[in-house]
């Protein structure tokens, strides 16, 4: 497995994502993983799974030191009391000690950047968390975290896929030591739709998917966490660990449309302002 490594983090480049993963289902998904060699797994407390995902780490057998575990705190929760209930309760659902990453899941309009920030530092002080970050922050609000506030942002968890480009992000993400985890890896399934991706899969006797996957995991600093829920799935994408893109794959991969995005809910911040 290839390991990112920061000031900041040891982390498996890739992890198992575990969005719309429930009860049993999820349970299994995140056993089977690990079994398989997954040693990166993702939730958050929005996805309602912390449970089963715990149960799933319990029943793999596998030491939790071993495991990457990242969870999130949503955004009407991050005032500084709400946010510290939040990470306890994903612990003890979790029913672990503590979090490798912890993250505010998105920016909220209005919020209280610093204090959030000052509570997050604060359980990693106190070890609850052994890293901290965010997830869908455009480079501004990056930089009010990372220079603004001093804080030592980890991660950046934002949807990036053969699709869609994060070049302002990825450079700030580089300079500062901030590692940028791709969700919606796979764009949510809809490579299928794209001959060029065929084409480079049939090239390398693999599918778009991995093909996809092995795009990301080529990149310095980024991570990716694909949602496989079946067996079949988790060893392809473990299998794109060890796929080669020569050129000719990625001025293709390129060329293709790169202004998708299939996560813009109505609290996202706006992505393009640049200050
Ligand atoms: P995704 O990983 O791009 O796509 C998941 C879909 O791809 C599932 O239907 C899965 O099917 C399928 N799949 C997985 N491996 C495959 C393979 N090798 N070949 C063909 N199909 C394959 O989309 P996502 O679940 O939206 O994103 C991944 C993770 O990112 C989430 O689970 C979550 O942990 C995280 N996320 C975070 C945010 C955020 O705001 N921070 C937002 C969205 C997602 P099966 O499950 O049936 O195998």
């Amino acid at each position: 497995m290839k390991i990112i490594r920061t000031r900041h983090l040891a982390m498996p480049a890739l992890g198992l994502g575990t969005w719309r993963l429930a009860g049993e289902a999820c349970m299994q998904s995140v056993a089977r993983a690990l079994g398989l060699g997954y040693r990166h797994i993702d939730t958050a407390a929005m996805y309602a799974n912390e449970e089963a995902v715990g149960r799933g780490l319990r029943a793999s057998g596998v030491a939790r030191e071993e495991i990457f575990l990242t969870s999130k705190v949503w955004h009407d929760h991050l005032d500084p009391a709400a946010l510290r209930r939040s990470c306890e309760a994903s612990l003890a659902a979790l029913d672990t000690p503590y979090l490798d990453l912890f993250l505010i899941h998105w920016p909220a309009p209005g919020m209280e950047l610093g204090a959030a920030l000052e509570a997050m530092m604060r359980l990693r002080r106190e070890g609850k968390v052994r890293a901290i970050g965010v997830s869908n922050f455009t480079v501004a609000l990056m930089r009010r975290a990372v220079e603004g506030f001093g804080a030592p942002i980890a991660c950046n968890q934002v949807e990036y896929h053969v699709l869609r480009e994060q070049n302002a992000v990825l450079h700030f993400a580089r300079a500062h030591e901030v590692v940028v985890t791709a969700y919606c890896p796979l764009a949510q399934g809809r490579l299928a739709e794209y001959p060029e991706l065929a084409a480079i899969a049939a090239k390398h006797a693999t599918t778009p998917a991995a093909i996809a996957l092995a795009w990301l995991l080529e990149q310095d600093q980024v991570a990716a966490i694909p949602k496989a829920g079946r067996e079949s799935s988790q060893r392809a994408n473990l299998a794109a660990l060890g796929l080669h893109l020569d050129d000719a794959d990625r001025a293709t991969i390129a060329a293709l449309p790169k202004n998708e995005r299939f996560v813009d809910p109505a609290w996202a911040p706006a992505w393009d302002k640049a200050a």
